[in-house]
This record gives structure tokens, sequence and C-alpha cells, in this order.
């Protein structure tokens, strides 16, 4: 399967990417976490991703598609993968059909997780993530067994830089105006599954779970 996960920041795309990596057996993709791993190392991808990121706008086309062609050309995505946050413009929803159709795959589903804004900065604010494993926690609607622990692996959770209310704003802006459109791109190209992200963590993963069944 190879599957596209959408929505906008804070909708939940990670959380449940992560769920269906465990039940799929297939990577999460996440362009995201790509970017913050080089930020970390100090690449340049890194120092090119940084300052976009720190102030909420999306990283250039070409920078993105890049690093994206680089994955889906390597082994472990040949059974299938999931794309998590990619992609996020029309120009990268067509760079993605091309590199697709040069590897001789399809998208199996785009799986669009939809909240309305107002519950998105409460739940970008309280993100935490493991520092070890990048497990992904809530203060408030998925909290850790113990605070800034890791029930998982013992790691330390972290608030990631760009999870503020300020930066949030723009990260929504840019969603709106970049993002929003691939909605109707993947309606028109029927592939398209829309689930409500409102409902609880568990609940989404059910939801999900359901669309994939038919599809596998
Ligand atoms: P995204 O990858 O779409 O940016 P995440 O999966 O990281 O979003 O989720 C953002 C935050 O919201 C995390 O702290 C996560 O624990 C929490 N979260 C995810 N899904 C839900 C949900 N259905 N209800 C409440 N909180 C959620
Ligand atoms: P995320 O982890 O998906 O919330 O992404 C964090 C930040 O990384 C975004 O605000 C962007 O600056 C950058 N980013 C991640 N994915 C993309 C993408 N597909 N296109 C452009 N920028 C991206």
């Amino acid at each position: 399967m190879q599957l596209l996960m959408m929505g906008p920041p804070g909708a939940g795309k990670g959380t449940q990417a992560a769920r269906l990596v465990k039940k799929y057996n297939i990577p999460q993709i996440s362009t995201g976490d790509m970017f913050r791993a080089a930020v970390r190392e100090g690449t340049a991808l890194g120092l090119k991703a940084k300052a976009y990121m720190d102030s909420g706008s999306l990283v250039p086309d070409e920078v993105t598609i890049g690093i994206v062609r680089e994955r889906l050309a390597k082994d472990d995505c040949k059974g299938g993968f999931i794309l998590d946050g990619f992609p996020r413009t029309v120009e990268q929803a067509d760079s993605l059909s091309k590199i697709l159709s040069e590897l001789g795959k399809n998208i199996t589903c785009v799986l669009n997780i939809s909240v309305p804004a107002d519950y998105l900065v409460e739940r970008a604010v309280g993100r935490r993530i493991c520092r070890k494993c990048g497990a992904t926690y809530h203060v408030k609607f998925h909290a850790p067994k113990v605070e800034s622990v890791c029930d998982e692996c013992g790691g330390e959770l972290y608030q990631r830089a760009d999870d503020n209310a300020e930066t949030m704003t723009k990260r929504l802006a840019a969603y709106e105006e970049s993002t929003r459109p691939l909605i109707d791109y993947y309606k028109r190209a029927g592939v398209y599954v829309e689930i409500d992200g409102r409902q609880s963590i568990d609940k989404v993963t059910e939801d999900l779970e359901d669309v994939l069944r038919e599809k596998q």
C-alpha cells in the first residue's frame, strides 16, 4: 500500500502513521521528521530547512521533493509506505505522481485527517516527543504515565521549537494557502478519503483501519 497521510499541522498524522506502521509493517516517511533530524545533525539540508521551519513556512519544493525522491527509492519502500506530511503543495503532488510512475507504483489512498482550526493550536502546543524513540504524546490528550518520560523506552520528552501559538498561526496559514487545495486535487484523482480527526486517537485509528481493510 502506498498511503498519504494528510491534514493540517497537529491533526494527528504522525500519531496515526506510527500505529499503521506497526499494523501493516511499512515505513512511515515524515518529511518533518527528516528535516528535524537534519537540523539536529547540522547537515547542509538542516541548515537550509531550519529558518523555514522556525518561522512556520514551508521548506521550498525543490529541496523537499529531492529528499522524498531519494527516500522512496530505498529498498524498504518496495512493499509500500506511508507518506506523512508530504505532499503539501500542488507542485509536490505533481512531482510525487511522476516519482511513483517512474517506480511503477500508484497511490493506494489519501487519508485526510480533518480537524477544524480551533483544535489545532492546543494539540500542537501540548505535543511532547520522545528524544530517543520519537513517540508522540500530549500533555492532556495522551499523557505519559510519568511526566516528561516516554512510556515505551524511558526517554526524555521534549517540545518542538515550532510548537508555539505564534508559529502555529503561520503554519495554519501555510496549510490553508498551499495544502488545502490538495483535497480537491486528490478528490479528482479518486483516491481521497476523509477521516474525522476530532474523535479520540483510538477512534481515528479504528476508522483508518476500516478504510484500509478494503484497500489491501
Ligand atoms: P501531526 O503529525 O498531524 O502534526 P501529531 O500526530 O503529532 O500531529 O498530533 C499532534 C498532537 O495532538 C500530539 O500531541 C498528539 O498526541 C495529539 N493528538 C493526536 N491525535 C489526537 C486526537 N485524535 N485527539 C486528541 N489529541 C490528539
Ligand atoms: P511537520 O513535522 O509535518 O509539522 O513539519 C514541520 C515543518 O517542516 C513544517 O512547518 C515545514 O517548515 C517543514 N516541512 C515538513 N514537510 C514539508 C513539506 N512537505 N513541504 C514543505 N515543508 C515541509
